[in-house]
């Protein structure tokens, strides 16, 4: 099941790439692979994945320990400033950055070990009331702060659009995310870059690329519906 998923995602992917007439290889496919247990990535990793996406600290960290060393680890969910730590030095790239104060976070976490963490701005392109993220007006400025935190690179932005039925609705919230990166890039901001746009789910990817995405965080797509935590009922 899961090679019959990862291949029909893949054959997606590259019309989606033809037709906007993007190269195949400017697309990241990241598996998020939250509430799966270990045995069903390392079936995913022998299929060939290599990066996976996260949304919890404590998964992330226990799952990088129990799987092979050349993965590469996304966290994209909601970070909370206390458990930066646990995986400042796990990941590759954190999706979600949102607040000043999680910046000075993680920017003290990454000072200490010597290292430079990557990160991407969540930008709350919608404008919904239940999402994180940066108000799309405020986000030149927010850039513009971070890069005065000499251990942060910001390599781009990143959004979670609205479920919908057609995914033709979440083109207006691509196109914009994207223009607002590209508007970014032109002040020529030390420290950042914006390489990155980290935009589509399962149900929308094919439209986000066709908008400039470079990243796609695919889960129920490749892994088919979420596992539900013990004691939860409320899988999102
Ligand atoms: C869960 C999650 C995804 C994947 O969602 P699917 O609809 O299952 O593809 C992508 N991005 C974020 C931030 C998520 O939390």
């Amino acid at each position: 099941m899961l090679k019959h998923n990862m291949d029909q995602v893949e054959e997606e992917i590259c019309k989606a790439c033809e037709r906007s007439g993007r190269s195949r290889d400017l697309v990241t496919l990241i598996a998020v692979s939250k509430t799966k247990p270990v045995e069903v990535l390392q079936e995913a990793y022998n299929l060939g994945v290599r990066v996976f996406g996260e949304n919890k600290v404590q998964e992330l960290s226990e799952k990088s320990e129990a799987l092979p060393d050349d993965i590469h680890w996304h966290m994209i969910g909601h970070l909370q400033t206390n458990k930066v730590k646990y995986i400042i030095d796990k990941v590759d790239l954190i999706h979600s950055v949102d607040s000043f104060r999680l910046a000075e976070t993680i920017e003290r976490e990454a000072a200490k070990r010597n290292l430079t963490a990557n990160i991407l701005i969540e930008v709350n392109v919608a404008g919904e009331e239940s999402k994180f993220g940066i108000k799309p007006e405020e986000t030149l400025d927010f850039v513009y702060k971070l890069s005065e935190l000499p251990h942060i690179c910001v390599k781009g932005l990143m959004t979670i659009a609205p479920f919908v039925e057609n995914q033709e609705e979440n083109r207006p919230i691509f196109a914009r995310l994207r223009k607002l990166s590209v508007d970014i890039e032109r002040k020529n901001i030390h420290n950042t870059t914006m390489g990155i746009l980290s935009m589509g789910m399962t149900n929308d990817y094919q439209t986000a690329i066709e908008e400039g995405a470079t990243m796609i965080r695919v889960g129920t797509g490749i892994f088919g519906a979420r596992d539900v935590y013990p004691g939860q009922t409320n899988v999102r």
